[in-house]
């Protein structure tokens, strides 16, 4: 980074008014609040339907879940930015991608009354509705950067998600994950996560806050994030395992 420059990064934050259930707003609140602490700058571009948006310009965007009618209102938008979108996740541009958002990123999502939302087809992922909602907390086994952890979060979901030629995000140690089936929780591609966690999941979980971070500063500035002290996160996070794991 040149010197004297002060170092910021754009966080694009896709549809909040839409997409944001049981607290997905949080995400950019820590991602904001964890550059600060390392004296980085934020500049969060909220996109509304209808907004244009320069993605390559972006550090960081963000998708928050939203219900099925709030997915069927912003996916024909999201649809004519799909080109764009993609180009930049090729190109490498760190995506958090929760739940409705995931799936939206996806093939398609068939809700449980048959209606299909077609999604951007980025993802080689597809999504149908089930009769019940995968609902609860949920610990999942996740490895990032060379570091495993299990991770903590909330899911309430009708669709269950298959991927295709697609790494999960992780293992399922206690909830449902992508469909209750097959163990697996969320998918990886280039510098995407996408995850049914809600929760908030970067509050509850700052090494992956860090992880995009890191992959954002990696890319602009080639220089290595500042590591904080997260011990009363890593303390409710150990809360959360022994109830749902056991001691
Ligand atoms: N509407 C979608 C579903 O029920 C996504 C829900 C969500 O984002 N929590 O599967």
């Amino acid at each position: 980074m040149p010197r004297g420059i002060t170092p910021r990064l754009n966080i694009c934050h896709m549809y909040p008014d839409l997409l944001n259930l049981y607290g997905d707003r949080g995400n950019i609140m820590a991602y904001r609040m964890r550059c600060l602490w390392r004296e980085i700058e934020v500049a969060i571009h909220q996109v509304n339907i209808g907004d244009s948006v320069d993605f390559d310009r972006m550090d960081f965007i963000f998708l928050g879940g939203g219900s099925d009618r709030e997915q069927s209102l912003m996916a024909a938008d999201l649809a004519e930015k799909a080109g764009a979108l993609e180009q930049a996740i090729e190109g490498g541009v760190p995506v958090l991608a929760i739940c409705g958002g995931y799936q939206l990123l996806g093939k398609y999502y068939k809700t449980l009354t048959g209606d299909i939302i077609p999604g951007l087809g980025i993802l080689d992922l597809y999504t149908d509705g089930g009769e019940t909602r995968l609902i609860g907390n949920v610990a999942v086994e996740v490895e990032l950067g060379g570091i495993r952890q299990t991770i903590t979060g909330f899911e309430n979901h009708s669709g269950r998600t298959c991927l295709g030629k697609l790494d999960p995000l992780g293992k399922v140690m206690a909830g449902h994950g992508n469909n209750g089936r097959d163990g697996m929780e969320g998918a990886r591609y280039k510098n995407v996560i996408c995850s049914y966690l809600h929760g908030p999941l970067l509050p509850k979980n700052p090494f992956v806050t860090d992880y995009l971070i890191a992959c954002a500063v990696k890319r602009k500035w080639s220089i290595p994030l500042k590591p904080l002290d997260d011990s009363i996160e890593m303390s409710a996070n150990s809360v959360m395992l022994k109830r749902l794991l056991g001691p």
